[in-house]
């Protein structure tokens, strides 16, 4: 299995160093050609703005979101603004992969990096392990709204952190920052199944 893993922008080796404590290898993507060649890819955390840019600039965007079609995406903090199907704050365009409503740095300056301990809802301690979940937040957005397929799998203090849509899932914390694998485990698991 082939994991993607886009490298235009931020936090993207962090990401590669947990999918080898998996034993996964990874391959890291800075243009449209290479998509073909993976099972599923991951979009990091970083600066959304910039990396919208960045994949207009590569041509990306519209294979990015052919693949999504087809193959599951993660996004983490960034990558899940650009996953969701509406942004505020500013309003900016998105890939529409997870039917929800983020609005960037909700947080505010004052907890712009925070590290919280959370339960998640026992369906993911289910499909994973059981156990808290240590949470690394940086300019996070908050998810205020998720509609349709879409399914929240932990949230702090009532607002989602984590939620699935089918093959995709997406994280406004940074599950590469922890030791805790969990939910790469998971998204491995809806790349095998793809
Ligand atoms: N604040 C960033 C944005 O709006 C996300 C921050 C992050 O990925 N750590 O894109």
């Amino acid at each position: 299995m082939q994991i993607g893993v886009f490298a235009l922008q931020g936090d993207f080796e962090k990401h590669g160093r947990a999918l080898r404590r998996l034993g996964v290898d990874t391959v890291y993507v800075n243009s449209a050609w290479q998509l073909s060649t993976l099972d599923a890819v991951i979009l990091p955390g970083g600066e959304s703005s910039t990396m919208l840019k960045l994949l207009d600039l590569e041509g990306l965007f519209e294979p990015l979101k052919q693949f999504a079609a087809e193959k599951p995406i993660f996004g983490t903090c960034a990558g899940s603004i650009l996953l969701a199907t509406e942004v505020t704050s500013p309003s900016q365009r998105s890939l529409g992969a997870i039917d929800m409503t983020v609005e960037r740095n909700a947080y505010g300056r004052q907890v712009d990096s925070s590290i919280r301990t959370i339960l998640p809802e026992k369906e993911f301690e289910n499909r994973t392990r059981p156990g808290e979940l240590e949470i690394v937040f940086i300019r996070a957005p908050i998810i205020r709204e998720v509609r349709g397929g879409a399914r929240v799998l932990a949230s702090l203090e009532g607002d989602p952190i984590l939620v699935e849509q089918g093959r995709h899932l997406v994280a406004t914390f940074h599950p590469e920052m922890t030791e805790d694998t969990r939910a790469h485990e998971l998204f491995l698991r809806k790349a095998r199944e793809k």
